[in-house]
């Protein structure tokens, strides 16, 4: 497979994404990259934690700092150059096409073969490549980054192009998630699954994970563990159906406020803080101040704390929409620092100077209060109290005072529980004022008609099945004010992928927060339910389409 002095060429990566496209079956992905792994593995090792991101569409793990930076409009400029044509041909196409891989795919093949291939591609090429327009940064990296685009795409065939262009957006399309790529690591090298999902749920490096898997087995893999500076996938609460029967199960619990911000994990390892959110992407730019509150108020080097950025006006929380605004932002970050200054509540701690996701909620808790100097309106810690079941009135007094002081409601947690990541287990519980919601992902929308004709007005929303395919459960169009819709108008065109009268297809992107009556059985959607009085909350760019509810849960919602 090797087979140039630079390694593994690229079309056999290409190969791989062909095959793995040419089957919805999550087992047949799986065999075809473990057999891939496997080869690469054995023949060109060093590409192997290269290759399994890659087969994920990152060239970089989600929580790195570092990111290509292409826009849409920049690499259609790039393959206009290297075919030949105007960038509006190229717009024009992607619209036809459904997707900018397909696009290009097409333009490349009708571009006289002579001026292409001109060089074979590898992997490792590629990823060069594309590693270097990450490292540009300037006045002219726009330039500089399109040249390296160019040259990459001049090299490519018709099909290399297609998934170049994919991987520079992110939109890979090959309809694989972690879960396939963890379970053909454990086929692959022989190692437990379970091993390999701990593994990765510490680490959060698949590459990493890959190459400990090929060169220490499971051995190996048992000492990865978590660390500063590398985030890990948060805990999760469920539903709690009532204050009292969660604390009587728990025998006693702390109760906390839960306050409606964005949950964050902070970690710091000498001098350095980093952010992350929940979907592990690295806001530490974005949110000076909290670093600096960090830096100031919590004064150990070698920590990862948790809790949750809120912004308040005169004291009280004001829309979670504005931290979005806050956290979203590339620019003007000094100017917004003052018009919407942030507010942390900690309310966890994972690791200080050695992990802690198994020492007991108590025990975290204890430890947390004695590192975090509390400056209040900057730093504080989430508001506690400890109830048992003789004492359930208190739970109710904390709620209520939550609700009268604009927070969401309450969280029920139990004392004697380690921190385990990813899960959403019956160890942290959330008692709300407001029904369930359920986040769904845009997959299609109606644009309006008379004065509307210019907005999408109702949206088609889905929720992800076991093989994380999507299925539609409901029509959208009422609960967001004009600016919103606007907002959401704006966001979704750019993902249209096709157009029939007033339908429009989206690639899957965007996800709301779906409020709504009733969980009905339905023919009309293909999950097979659907939802009565759809009404969009809100806009939820802080989840992954990893998040996003499942036909499961939606099955044993409907059930209950
Ligand atoms: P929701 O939409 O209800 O916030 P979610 O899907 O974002 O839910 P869950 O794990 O279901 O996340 O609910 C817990 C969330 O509540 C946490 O992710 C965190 O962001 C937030 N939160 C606010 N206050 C607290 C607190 N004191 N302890 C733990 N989590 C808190």
């Amino acid at each position: 497979m090797k087979d140039s002095h630079d390694g593994t060429s690229y079309s056999k990566m290409v190969e791989v994404y062909e095959e793995l496209d040419s089957t919805t079956k999550r087992l047949e992905k799986t065999s075809i990259l473990a057999k891939f792994f496997n080869e690469i593995g054995n023949e060109d090792s060093e590409l192997l934690p290269v290759v399994t991101l890659l087969s994920l569409g990152r060239v970089f793990p989600t929580w790195s700092e570092e990111e290509l930076g292409i826009g849409s409009k920049l690499l259609m400029k790039a393959i206009a150059l290297v075919v030949g044509v105007k960038p509006e041909e190229v717009e024009d196409k992607q619209r036809d096409a459904g997707d900018i891989g397909r696009a290009a795919q097409e333009l490349f093949s009708k571009k006289k073969q002579a001026t292409l291939f001109s060089r074979k591609l590898t992997i490792k090429k590629v990823r060069s490549n594309l590693m270097k327009m990450a490292t540009v940064s300037g006045n002219r990296a726009q330039s500089k980054k399109l040249e390296i685009l160019r040259e990459l795409l001049s090299s490519a065939s018709p099909t290399e192009a297609k998934y170049i262009t994919r991987t520079v957006i992110e939109e890979l399309r090959v309809g694989v998630g972690e879960g396939t790529i963890r379970d053909a690591l454990s086929q692959a090298f022989g190692v437990d699954k379970a091993i390999v999902e701990r593994a990765h749920m510490l680490t959060n490096d698949l590459g990493l994970v890959a190459e400990v898997s090929k060169e220490e087995g499971v051995e190996g893999l048992q000492k990865l563990s978590l660390n500063p500076g590398k985030p890990v996938k948060p805990m999760l609460a469920q539903l709690s159906p009532g204050i009292e029967t969660s604390i009587t199960e728990m025998g006693w619990a702390f109760c906390e406020t839960k306050y409606d911000g964005i949950r964050v994990q902070i970690h710091r390892l000498g001098d350095e803080v980093n952010v992350f959110t929940r979907r592990l992407e690295n806001i530490s730019n974005a949110v000076p101040e909290i670093v600096e509150y960090i830096k100031k108020d919590l004064p150990h080097k070698n920590f990862i704390v948790e809790g949750e950025i809120i912004v308040t006006r005169d004291g009280k929380p004001i829309s979670f929409q504005y931290i979005l605004q806050r956290v979203r932002r590339k620019y003007d970050i000094e100017r917004m620092r003052n018009e919407v200054p942030l507010k942390l509540y900690l309310f966890d701690v994972l690791y200080y100077g050695e992990p802690l996701l198994d020492a007991p909620f108590e025990k975290r808790r204890e430890v947390l209060e004695s590192i975090v100097n509390i400056t209040p309106d900057k730093i504080e810690l989430s508001e506690q109290v400890k109830v048992t079941s003789e004492s359930v009135q208190e739970a109710q007094d904390l709620f209520n005072n939550s609700i009268k002081g604009g927070h969401e409601g309450i969280m029920i947690k139990d004392p004697t529980a380690p921190y385990i990541p990813g899960i959403r287990g019956k160890k942290m519980l959330k008692f709300k004022a407001e029904p369930e919601t359920l986040d769904l992902v845009v997959v299609g929308g109606t644009y309006g008609k008379g004065k509307r004709a210019h907005f999408i007005g109702s949206y088609l929303l889905a929720a992800q099945d076991e093989d994380n395919e999507f299925k539609t459960l409901a029509h959208a169009a009422t609960g967001l004010d004009d600016k919103t819709l606007q907002e959401l108008s704006e966001l979704s065109e750019p993902l249209i992928t096709s157009k029939v009268g007033r339908q429009v297809q989206i690639a899957p992107q965007i996800i709301l927060e779906i409020a709504y009556s009733e969980i009905v059985k339905s023919p009309e959607y293909e999950s097979g339910y659907s939802l009565r009085f759809p009404v969009v909350k809100r806009i939820r760019n802080d989840l992954s389409l990893d998040d996003i509810d499942t036909v499961d849960r939606i099955n044993s919602m409907f059930k209950e």
